[in-house]
């Protein structure tokens, strides 16, 4: 079956590609769709499930979307729902995922509270009233400085005590094994499998 993505992150695309064997997950791109959403949401809920309906509507096939990104507490939540913007002024020129999180490591410069979480909501949109969400976290804290080269976004900076290493250390497999993303996935998986049973 293929599914579409509402998303052009082709890291989100390969990570989803991987635990959804049974599909073909497909980006707008692909089907020559141009998709653009605006997320003005306040939660990750509210993002995903907006960004999903919106394709949805515009496709009319079933539609995967996520919202993820990274929430440190002692910030007060930041970068939140504005991960992939943060640091950006309104208009401005987007940042490498090097300058947030740099950005990042600078703004916690000094506190010594460095927990963290990565939040993923996904959510499959079957048809128009027919959809599921599940969110998930993994935890972690902020590493002084940078470490690994694998992932994207800020895995560089998270690193996770219980594999003692960050994200960007580990591979595409351990990653989607403990991740916020792999989490999420692997408990909608049966669900969508459900879905692709006739209506009952
Ligand atoms: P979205 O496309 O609005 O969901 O943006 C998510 C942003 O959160 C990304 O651009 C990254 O900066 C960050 N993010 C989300 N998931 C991950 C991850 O698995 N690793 C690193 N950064 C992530």
């Amino acid at each position: 079956m293929d599914i579409l993505l509402a998303s052009g992150n082709r890291h989100k695309r390969d990570e989803i590609q991987a635990i959804l064997a049974f599909a073909r997950i497909l980006t707008p791109p692909d089907l020559g769709i141009a998709f653009d959403h605006d997320e003005t949401g306040d939660t990750f809920l509210d993002n995903a499930l907006g960004k999903a309906l919106h394709l949805h509507e515009l496709s009319r096939m079933p539609v995967l979307a996520d919202d993820s990104g990274l929430v440190v507490p002692s910030l007060g939540g930041a970068p939140g729902v504005l991960s992939a913007r943060y640091g950006e002024r309104p208009g401005g020129v987007p940042l490498s995922d090097r300058d947030r999180y740099e950005l990042l490591l600078r703004q916690l410069d000094g506190i010594e509270e460095r927990d963290a979480m990565f939040v993923c909501c996904m959510v499959y949109v079957a048809s128009a009233r027919r959809f599921a969400v599940v969110q998930e976290t993994v935890e972690g804290e902020i590493a002084p400085a940078p470490v690994g080269k694998g992932g994207f976004g800020y895995d560089p900076v998270f690193y996770v005590p219980e594999e003692g290493c960050t994200v960007a250390e580990m591979s595409a497999q351990h990653k989607n094994a403990i991740s916020h993303r792999g989490k999420a996935l692997e408990k909608l998986k049966p669900v969508i499998l459900a879905y692709c049973r006739p209506n009952r």
